[in-house]
């Protein structure tokens, strides 16, 4: 018999965001783990088919919380909203241990000042005596007082990008991708405080032997998929005797494989895995040497 203790040492716990920018991110690298998950958002807990796996759906600023109190093992959340919670904890003398197991390829956005297009900007001296409407308090605090700039915070959870022009303060501190929602709302970036990411982020506390493995196994995989999104397969013709010169364009790439072309003796098949990108400016000069039908594919899984 099972009871609901043997099942929570048995089963990874995973928190992500239930609705929001790392959303469907995370769900496609689930998937592409091979994790299958229930589609249906609106369940708090859904438990892997194939997998002893449960995901947990909650807001993203829940997330650190329950990793560092040890309710869920993985917590995938912004390093923006990590570290804001952890300071946020830390005053409140609430737990604030955790371990980063990985960082993400998604979730990029930095943490940025903002102020009116039409103010003069010298530095943020500039800021000295504003107010300033955030919803990352502790970050931008911590940003400012290290330059020794003294200000008051206006404490607001959304909407912060419309606050000079409702009057409710001097400038801005908020996530900026693109920058096209400053722009909209008459506001230029001006100091950024904080890069953040995507990361998963695990209890501080080791994990029980069967959950490991599979956390193990879960990790590899990512890994696998992480490598493999960077990644191409790269294939062409090529003249024997430039082989040399071919292979040292190619970026990231080990130890291409040679293949005889049945019929040519002067010219054979190269494939090979590059770690990198690769420029047309590249494939025109590979053309220059005699490579000839360059095909460059995607790679969707890798395990070295
Ligand atoms: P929740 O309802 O879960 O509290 P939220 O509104 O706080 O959601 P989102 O706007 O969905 O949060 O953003 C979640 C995280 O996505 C951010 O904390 C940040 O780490 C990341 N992010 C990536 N790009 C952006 C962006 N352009 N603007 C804001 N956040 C971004
Ligand atoms: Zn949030």
């Amino acid at each position: 018999m099972s009871n609901v203790n043997d099942q929570s040492k048995k089963r990874l716990r995973i928190a992500m965001q239930k609705s929001g920018r790392l959303t469907d991110e995370t769900e496609r690298l689930f998937k592409s783990c091979g994790i299958k998950i229930n589609e249906n958002r609106d369940h708090l807990l859904a438990h892997a088919e194939n997998m002893p796996i449960d995901i947990l759906r909650v807001r993203d600023d829940d997330i650190p919380g329950l990793v560092m109190d040890h309710v869920v093992d993985w917590g995938i959340v912004g390093q923006n909203v990590l570290e804001e919670t952890s300071m946020q904890r830390k005053v409140d003398g609430l737990a604030t241990g955790y371990k980063v197991v990985t960082e993400l390829n998604y979730g990029d956005c930095r943490l940025a000042i903002a102020t009116p297009q039409e103010e003069e900007w010298t530095g943020v001296e500039c800021l000295q005596g504003k107010k300033i409407a955030t919803t990352y308090p502790f970050l931008l605090r911590r940003a400012l007082s290290a330059k020794g700039v003294d200000f008051k915070i206006v404490l607001l959870t959304g909407s912060v990008e419309v606050a000079p022009r409702a009057g409710l303060a001097d400038a801005i501190c908020d996530l900026v991708c693109t920058g096209a929602t400053l722009q909209a709302n008459g506001l230029k970036e001006v100091e950024t405080i904080f890069e953040s990411k995507a990361v998963i982020i695990c209890r501080d506390q080791e994990l029980f032997p069967e959950k490991k493995a599979i956390a193990d196994k879960i990790l590899t995989r990512l890994k696998g998929v992480m490598t493999a999104k960077e990644s191409k397969y790269i294939m062409m013709n090529a003249p024997r005797d430039k082989l040399k010169e071919i292979t040292a364009l190619l970026p990231g790439a080990e130890n291409p494989s040679i293949i005889e072309l049945e019929g040519d003796k002067e010219r054979v098949a190269l494939h090979v895995v590059s770690r990198e990108k690769l420029f047309w400016e590249t494939m025109e000069s590979l053309k220059e040497l005699g490579a000839s039908s360059i095909l460059v594919v995607p790679i969707e899984k890798m395990l070295d």
